[in-house]
């Protein structure tokens, strides 16, 4: 049935330059760590998610660029298969083939000069079974490719490596069960011959971790929890021994939270790995009997030695997180000069409305503030680096129900944002007025196997959580009464205000100055995405099923085109083709249609509002 395809789409400008054999003689080149390490220096091919290990989504290639960016148009789409859904990947594009990743995991790869289809591999998930534990989303978001093979998360906990020749599989290993409660949607990246990935889901029980396998074998090599367990037992390292000091009760039945379920990237000069950990869980820290407790490490960015997974440092955007706070927002690696020094930095745009910017070797804070609408905090300490949270915002201490800003859907959520060098600017899809009603749920009672929020009916406005949000779906709250209402009014509000009846931007920011430059109406912290290029451009998918382009120093649009892959849409990417640039994307068209055992296969028309804006 059309509405309910999945497409793929593929984009490219008229009139270019000749073939040179230079380029076809690269594009036959093996994927190994130098040529991962080297992936932002052409841009000829888009070999890793976010485009280079530092994740910045900018590519030198600049064919296309002011003059001609709005004579770009169609050159072929793929329809991807049945099913409907958000098709939130980021494809890949090596060796004149383009590999992508559906929402239910399936594989495939496609002449990149025709679109024909080459290989395609279904992982045949038990849909059934296991869509009654995906929290957020039926969503899939990359794939890695490496010394031929092609890394391929399942959502049911899978990996597999396909011969990126044939789609044979080499290998697969199990990271994880979803009867266990566990799911996996982030895209996985490789280090020194690893691949890393991490499990979803922190509105169920779970214990986040995540973990390395080696590429050739599929053997596990190492894994790293993000929350301590069971204290009785004894600890995996050091770090659980100091994060368990920072916890109180039973948490270690309830799982804790802490899940990986989007941003990492890799210095390699560093020799680390930086992974971005979800939620608390059960969301308030009263019912976590953690008041005053950082609950480590939660809500963090850890970097990690890729040989071992020592842990080297780590910092806490939000210690004792009792919002849904997620702070698994992309990780971008850079260098910025900041106070006439030359610092190695690492930036995030985080769910709790604060854009941080820490130094990547040490771990140390550098700055943080407001890229929209906040009011939880009053700001970050710019000395240690701890928010400064309003006493309003602990609802649950004060048994009081109250509306933050942002809400568990976040101000940034995982639509990728992108860093220009020249501009200096980080295009950042920003949800402006993104708020929450929290009340803790006076009739908590623990549910093994089941979504544990704690948070009472009703207590969850506009911008909840929501696929893909890391929140879970309207439809699997507890079904506590609501409580008598003991309202408390919104703290004061920080930050940009947001724009009279626009709910998404794009807001151009400056990491430096910590300072907005310029925004352009449209788009969110979930869906679609950026890409920005050397041609002096910003391109933006935004889940209406829009492609817009910007120029990159003055955020003036110079592209539109509606693609009508209005349900859910995936980033950009870009490469060079026979001499020639293209952009791709991919997006979907109609709901996943509902199946199996209840979960999240509520129809759109079910969801709450601020859910569908963004979302659908
Ligand atoms: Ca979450």
């Amino acid at each position: 049935m059309r509405a309910r395809e999945m497409r793929w789409l593929s984009l490219w400008v008229i009139g270019m330059v000749a073939v040179t054999w230079a380029v076809m003689a690269q594009q036959s080149r093996r994927v190994d760590d130098a040529v991962l390490k080297n992936a932002s220096k052409s841009g000829d091919e888009w070999l890793t998610y976010g485009q280079n290990p530092g994740e910045t989504r900018y590519s030198p290639l600049k064919q296309i660029d002011v003059t001609n960016v709005s004579r770009v148009g169609l050159a072929w789409s793929y329809d991807v298969g049945p099913g409907g859904g958000s098709q939130e990947g980021t494809p890949l594009f090596w060796n004149g083939t383009i590999y992508g990743i559906t929402n239910w995991s399936v594989v495939f790869a496609l002449d990149a000069r025709t679109g024909k289809q080459r290989w395609r591999w279904d992982p045949e998930v038990n849909q059934a079974a296991v869509r009654p534990k995906v929290c957020c989303g039926i969503v899939n978001r990359g794939i890695a490719v490496y010394q031929g093979k092609i890394i391929a998360p399942v959502i049911d906990g899978r990996l597999e490596a396909l011969d990126a020749e044939s789609g044979k599989v080499l290998w697969e290993a199990r990271v994880a069960f979803p009867q266990d409660n566990y799911t996996i949607t982030m895209a996985p990246r490789i280090a020194k011959g690893k691949v890393i990935i991490g499990v979803s889901g922190a509105e169920y029980p779970v214990r986040g971790f995540f973990a390395a396998y080696d590429t050739n074998s599929g053997q596990m090599a190492w894994r790293f929890y993000t929350v301590p367990g069971d204290p009785s037992k004894p600890f995996e390292n050091a770090a659980m021994k100091k994060a368990a000091e920072t916890w109180d009760g039973d948490w270690w039945k309830m799982g804790g939270g802490g899940t990986v379920w989007d941003g990492m990237a890799y210095d390699p000069e560093a020799d680390l790995i930086y992974i971005g950990t979800g939620n608390a869980g059960p969301w308030p820290e009263k019912l976590r009997k953690s008041k005053g407790k950082d609950n480590l490490y939660v809500c963090s960015i850890l970097a990690v030695k890729p040989d071992t997974g020592e842990l080297k440092w780590y910092y806490q955007n939000v210690p004792g997180d009792s919002w849904d706070f997620d702070s698994v927002q992309q990780l971008m690696l850079t260098d910025l000069i900041i106070n006439g020094l030359t610092r190695k930095v690492i930036m995030q745009a985080n769910k709790n409305g604060f854009y941080y910017v820490l130094d990547r070797v040490t771990g140390a804070f550098i700055s943080a503030q407001p890229f929209a609408q906040v009011t939880w905090a009053k700001g970050i300490d710019q000395e240690t680096g701890r928010p400064i949270v309003n006493p309003e915002a602990h609802y649950d201490q004060n048994d009081e129900t109250v509306t933050l800003a942002p809400g568990p859907g976040g101000a940034h959520n995982w639509s990728p944002m992108s860093f220009n060098p020249s501009t200096g600017l980080v295009y950042i899809p920003t949800s402006t007025s993104s708020t929450g009603t929290f009340t803790v749920d006076p009739n908590f009672v623990y549910k093994p196997g089941q979504t544990n929020l704690g948070i009472a009916r009703g207590g969850r406005g506009a911008g909840g959580g929501g696929p893909d949000a890391g929140g879970a779906a309207p439809d699997t709250q507890p079904t506590a009464p609501a409580p008598a209402p003991n309202t408390r009014p919104s703290p004061p509000a920080i930050g940009p205000p947001p724009p009279e009846g626009q709910r998404g931007m794009l807001v151009a920011w400056d990491p430096v100055t910590q300072k907005e430059r310029w925004r352009a109406p449209g788009g969110g912290g979930i869906g679609g995405g950026t890409l920005t290029t050397a041609g002096n451009l910003v391109f933006q998918v935004i889940p209406d099923g829009r492609f817009i382009a910007y120029n990159a120093d003055k955020g003036e649009k110079l592209l539109e085109i509606q693609t009508n892959l209005r349900g859910g849409m995936g980033p950009p990417i870009t490469y060079i083709l026979d001499g020639k640039q293209y952009i791709s994307l991919m997006g979907g068209t109609g709901p996943v249609p509902p199946r199996g055992g209840g979960g999240i296969a509520a129809p759109p028309a079910q969801r709450k509002r601020g859910l569908e804006v963004e979302k659908v």
